[in-house]
């Protein structure tokens, strides 16, 4: 492989860390990302992009470079932040607030790095543009909006991404993660769980407290449904799967002598394989709708499933090939596997939609000290992991890192002059 590509990043260091310091004192919630995406748009166009596009997608940007004939290779970083206020102390810190989807005034931060995921694949776009002679093909950049709401990615798709841009043989994209910094964590196969939420309305009947008779009690319905969806993983899905089923919010009544007309639940479920998701969506839509009838409710519940994405499987020869380019670059004490991760992420959206390959890596933002410190001393979920107010990657090497591994990556799938 050509790693005088790589060299030129020295030049650019110093600019990428004032992009990224400039990303994360202005942070935006999903879907209203503009800031950030006209300042993206902006990078690619001054590195040459042949074509670049805003607002796909809602905010999304996404710039083509074409270079000869060769495969189309897809590079991706999400840019949306989060509900948190920040508390990390940096002088870079962010104040910013928002509105959040419900129109309440919130404070807002680059609490998942999604921040440093846009200022890499700059770094990453700047210089295989401006390295033409060194490789063959087309590169897509794809600045992906609303990760943390799971529709982004769908939302470009649906807005035509593969019809109007060339359409790629294969996604590749990054998450920045609690791992010392300057290392890479991969897996191969399923590496990120499905999510799917579900959003409950049980129909009951109310009446007075004193009054049960009169009433078909919602809230009784509700406790019913709750504890008998524990049976899904418990019984229902195979002992080597894995499945999460949790009931994050549940909500009935306004006083305690009135029975009320009805009960909210919202469910949350993570699973790994098409299998298992199919059987516990099912199952759960069984449950609410057999103890809606068992209560002898009138009206059926109502089901509004949200926020889907699907496993994030990163295939695996494709994943060996990178991180074998990846070992012969930062030698082989900075690559190590990781397990599952149970949160999600909706870049499989992508590849799924197309047949292609993903390969989805993970790469550390923390003082790697502290990182062998928390480990040493069993206390390694203490760390301010995304979405903690506290999290904030180093930005050497985390940057350099971050730009390196994006490049090598496409560098691999892109063909030679
Ligand atoms: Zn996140
Ligand atoms: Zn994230």
């Amino acid at each position: 492989m050509d790693r005088t590509v790589i060299a030129n990043l020295a030049d650019l260091r110093e600019d990428l860390a004032a992009l990224y310091r400039d990303l994360h004192r202005h942070p935006e919630l999903s879907l209203q990302e503009t800031r950030s995406a006209g300042l993206l748009a902006q990078r690619l166009r001054d590195a040459g992009f042949d074509e670049v596009a805003e607002r796909v997608g809602t905010t999304g940007v996404v710039g083509v470079l074409r270079n000869g004939d060769g495969p189309v290779v897809m590079l991706r970083a999400d840019f949306d932040a989060l509900p948190v206020q920040e508390k990390t102390g940096l002088p870079y810190a962010s104040r910013a607030r928002g509105v959040d989807p419900e129109g309440r005034d919130v404070p807002v931060m680059h609490a998942c790095g999604h921040d440093m995921h846009a200022a890499c694949l700059v770094g990453s776009a700047t210089l295989l543009a401006g390295a033409r002679d060194r490789w063959r093909g087309t590169l897509l950049v794809v600045f992906q909006p609303a990760e943390e709401l799971a529709c982004g990615a769908r939302g470009m798709v649906d807005d035509g991404l593969f019809e109007r841009f060339p359409a790629p043989q294969i996604v590749l994209g990054q998450h920045v993660a609690p791992l010392p910094a300057g290392v890479i964590g991969y897996g191969t196969g399923p590496v990120m769980a499905a999510a799917d939420s579900l959003s409950v309305t049980l129909h009951g009947r109310g009446a007075h407290g004193s009054r049960p008779e009169a009433s078909i009690d919602p809230v009784v319905m509700a406790a019913s449904v709750v504890t008998r969806l524990q049976g899904i993983v418990a019984r229902e899905v195979p002992p080597a799967e894995s499945a999460v089923v949790t009931v994050g919010r549940l909500q009935a009544g306004t006083k305690d002598n009135i029975i009320p007309d009805t009960a909210e639940l919202g469910v949350n479920i993570r699973t790994y394989t098409p299998q298992t998701r199919d059987l516990v969506r099912a199952a759960i839509e069984r449950i609410v709708r057999a103890e809606s009838a068992a209560s002898g409710a009138d009206t059926e519940p109502t089901l509004t499933w949200f926020a889907s994405a699907p496993a994030l499987v990163s295939e695996p020869d494709s994943t060996r090939a990178t991180m074998a380019a990846f070992t012969e670059h930062f030698g082989e004490q900075r690559i190590q596997t990781m397990p599952l991760v149970n949160a999600s992420e909706d870049v499989g959206v992508f590849g799924e939609v197309l047949g292609v390959p993903t390969v989805f890596w993970f790469w550390g933002g923390l003082e790697p000290e502290t990182v062998v410190a928390a480990m040493r001393e069993d206390r390694f979920d203490q760390l301010p992991g995304n979405h903690s107010p506290f999290f904030a990657p180093l930005i050497e090497p985390t940057l350099s890192t971050g730009v390196e591994a994006l490049t090598l990556a496409a560098l691999t799938w892109l063909g030679t002059p």
